[in-house]
């Protein structure tokens, strides 16, 4: 029998907006969408173990942002997200599919700054 897994699959969930944060890339934004991204422990392709959760603020008017850590990601849901939406996830098969070059770089600077911080 042949067991096929792997770490392919990701589930991106938007939390809300965070009102009045100016944005440090564009200047522009002045507003910054919370993200959750899940990377799944998939068997025979289907989701089965959630096995990594990041969590992203990222400007809705330039599409860069920042990783933040669980903490903060809670704070922020908590006390500082006005317009909290219970947005589904959306199932992603590849990170970086449907992606534009900016937001390429900055999902590759994440996972870049992720492993030298594993490494560390
Ligand atoms: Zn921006």
């Amino acid at each position: 029998m042949i067991v096929i897994f792997g770490f392919g699959k990701t589930t991106k969930r938007k939390f809300g907006l965070l009102h009045d944060k100016k944005c440090k890339f564009c200047q522009d934004g002045n507003e910054y969408e919370l993200l959750r991204i899940i990377t799944w422990f998939t068997l025979f392709f289907l989701p089965i173990i959630p096995y990594k959760f990041r969590y992203y603020l990222v400007c809705s008017n330039c599409e860069r942002g920042f990783e933040i850590t669980k903490d903060q990601f809670n704070s922020i849901k908590e006390t500082e997200l006005r317009s909290y939406t219970n947005y589904k996830d959306t199932m992603e098969d590849d990170p970086y599919a449907g992606k534009n070059e900016v937001q390429k770089n900055f999902l590759m600077s994440m996972e870049k700054a992720r492993k030298q911080r594993e490494n560390n």
